[in-house]
């Protein structure tokens, strides 16, 4: 079975023997606070730093998920509220959880953007000059959501202040951790906040983190796990230009594949969702048709092998998603188009 579920998706096969190795190695027995843990911590933050180009000045911390993630800034980095433009089903239950902590009583005083960069809902992004347009346009501080993304495509990291992803996605990993990446000024933010209410508080996570110890048990498997990974893959300039070009042979595909025109005369069978190139993902690309032949390919691809994305939110039953994530490899992405190719 090969999947392009846009997560939880693909892991690198090699997961399977740094699992093995964690538990074999006593890795996942070891005490959290112990020289041996804290070395693991340092060592995956120091890889993240280097092969996500992350500026040496930006901190990092672990956390549980990317909705841990949403609640953090809201708790820790939102004095007044949040403002929270969106396309699709995560910038929405984003500003959700965001407006149960701090409710959206003042948005004029708006002091957090919170953009989702790569919206895996219906395959769309916010790249890297609108984003800049954001910058110039918002004074304060600027979240990104990049979950599906981070990992997956290179970022101009100083355009916002907050970066967070889980990485069951474009990091090839099982679910159950996530990146958190924050600046300076995020930094100067929370103190000025002082928020330290809670278990997560960023003061408290950055506080712990400085000494490369977790506020609670991390999850040391998954922990372990990324290190390995982040030593195994390329620096992201390379898978940049990888998940690029791919991209841009599946747009290219469904372009010219006459899935979209051969199938019928009359009315095409599937087409991209999303119409206009500038707003496309480079990660997950999302495939629009009516129900049934929606449920129909993803059933047929299921018979030969293929798990396709479900839709997600409003695009539940009318679209099928593909992960286009660095773990997916040319030979399964070749599969999956010839199966398409001779679909009918
Ligand atoms: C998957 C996803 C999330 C949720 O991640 P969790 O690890 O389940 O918290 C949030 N935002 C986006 C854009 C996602 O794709």
């Amino acid at each position: 079975m090969i999947t392009f579920y846009p997560g939880p998706s693909k892991v690198y096969p090699q997961v399977a023997d740094y699992a093995a190795e964690a538990i074999r190695q006593g890795i996942v027995s070891l005490n959290h606070r112990s020289a041996g843990f804290m070395d693991i911590v340092k060592e995956t933050v120091r890889l993240l730093h280097e092969k996500l180009a992350i500026p040496a000045d930006y901190h990092i911390a672990l956390v549980s998920s990317a909705t841990e993630c949403w609640e953090i800034v809201a708790q820790s980095l939102t004095a007044e509220s949040s403002l929270h433009p969106h396309s699709g089903a995560f910038g929405k239950k984003w500003a959700e959880y965001a407006y149960r902590i701090k409710p959206p009583a003042s948005l004029n005083e708006a002091d957090v953007l919170c953009i989702v960069q790569n919206e895996t809902s219906n395959g769309t992004q916010v790249n890297m000059e609108t984003l800049a347009q954001f910058r110039r346009d918002f004074s304060s501080l600027i979240a990104v959501d990049a979950v599906s993304s981070m990992a997956g495509i290179a970022f101009d990291w100083s355009l916002a202040d907050v970066w967070f992803a889980s990485v069951q996605k474009c990091f090839g990993l099982p679910a159950g951790l996530a990146v958190l990446v924050y600046s300076p000024a995020a930094l100067k933010r929370a103190e000025e906040i002082g928020e330290n209410n809670h278990y997560n508080s960023l003061l408290f996570i950055h506080e712990n983190f400085s000494k490369f110890q977790t506020p609670y048990t991390p999850n040391g498997l998954g922990i372990y796990m990324l290190m390995r990974v982040l030593q195994q893959v390329p620096p992201i300039a390379v898978v940049n230009t990888i998940t690029k070009q791919r991209a841009a042979d599946w747009y290219a595909f469904f372009a010219e594949s006459g899935l979209s025109s051969s199938l019928a005369l009359d009315a095409p069978a599937f087409n991209l969702l999303i119409t206009d190139p500038s707003i496309r993902s480079e990660t997950v690309i999302a495939v629009e048709g009516t129900e049934k032949a929606i449920k129909d390919i993803k059933t047929a691809a299921q018979q030969a092998g293929i798990t396709l994305g479900n839709g997600y939110g409003d695009w539940k039953s009318t679209t099928f998603r593909i992960a286009n994530f660095p773990a997916i490899t040319d030979d399964e992405i070749g599969t999956l188009k010839q199966f398409l190719r001779s679909y009918r």
